[in-house]
């Protein structure tokens, strides 16, 4: 089986969150961090994003946060990272966090978190980006936008081989098995991108 060397995690910059979220969180850095894999992340120090970083250097793990210049001008950076990699803007960020990584996961978050994941799943669709997509279901917490993927499939504006972009997941200790058993994926996609009668089996 090939090693996770690295991965991407999407997640929270709010600290107005439920206890369980961050316990999801941690367990997810210990996790990575046991198997030797380095985290890439938006770089923050507060909210999930600070839970994670400090989690993963806690437990002598690697981690590298990404981050445009601006939000490092207003001290939201993580002051402990290992590596940070500065960048002109939150489209250049969002660029560099899909670079080298094994797996993105997506965690609980608000809008940013919502909107990485949406744009990962689109650039997968188009056969652009290829590895797993993980959505870390905490207590239920995507269960409306899941229905609402689901909803996007059921009335055709998605295919039904699209679900196989992403993968539910509700246990963080079982990251790194969940990703090497998310569906194989490949630049092909762009040959089912499109919705058609041809390669769609949806009711309409
Ligand atoms: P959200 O899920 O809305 O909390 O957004 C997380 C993402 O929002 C991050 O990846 C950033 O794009 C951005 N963001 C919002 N606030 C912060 C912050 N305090 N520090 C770092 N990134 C933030």
């Amino acid at each position: 089986m090939q090693r996770i060397k690295k991965v991407c995690v999407y997640c929270a910059s709010s600290d107005q969150i439920d206890e369980k979220y961050f316990k999801a969180t941690e367990d997810l850095a210990k996790a990575l961090v046991k198997n030797n894999t380095t985290v890439v992340y938006g770089g923050g120090a507060r909210g999930l994003m600070g839970r994670l970083a400090d989690t993963v250097i806690k437990e002598n793990g690697r981690i590298i946060g990404i981050m445009p210049h601006f939000m490092k001008e207003v001290e939201f950076h993580h002051k402990d990272v290992n590596e940070f990699i500065f960048t002109a803007d939150m489209h250049e960020r969002k660029k560099q966090f899909m670079v080298g990584v094994d797996a993105l996961i997506t965690l609980p978050g608000g809008c940013g978190t919502l909107e990485e994941l949406m744009e990962a799943i689109t650039l997968k669709r188009l056969g652009i980006f290829t590895k797993p997509i993980l959505i870390l279901n905490t207590d239920g917490y995507y269960d409306d936008l899941l229905k609402m993927l689901d909803k996007s499939i059921e009335k055709g504006f998605l295919g039904e081989k699209h679900r196989e972009i992403w993968t539910i997941f509700e246990d963080p200790c079982k990251v790194l098995e969940v990703i090497h058993n998310s569906p194989v994926w490949s630049k092909d996609a762009i040959n089912f991108a499109q919705v058609s009668s041809s390669n769609n089996l949806n009711k309409m």
